[in-house]
């Protein structure tokens, strides 16, 4: 797979147990993080499925996974499952 070009749609979505192992394995392999989508985000309200987005990040192969509500604006506050960066979806 060889593609950079920036994937704002939905690339899958995933259960909330699927959704919440993501995330809590994407928290536990980056130091600081939990602490920063606390600080930046508010919970989520339980759904039963939820997107999956490819991550933008040149070369990175992850997925980001919605971890909660961005405080600043209207949108899901989402973090890669690989390299850890967060984005707004
Ligand atoms: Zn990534």
């Amino acid at each position: 797979m060889s593609s950079n070009i920036a994937q704002n749609y939905p690339y899958s979505s995933e259960s909330e147990s699927e959704r919440a192992a993501s995330v809590a394995r994407a928290l536990a392999n980056h130091e600081g993080l939990a602490d920063k989508v606390k600080n930046e985000s508010t919970g989520l309200e339980p759904e039963g499925r939820w997107w999956v987005w490819k991550c933008p990040t040149p070369a990175c192969a992850g997925l980001l996974h919605a971890a909660g509500f961005a405080r600043s604006a209207h949108a899901v506050y989402s973090l890669c499952d690989t390299c850890g960066k967060t984005y707004l979806r």
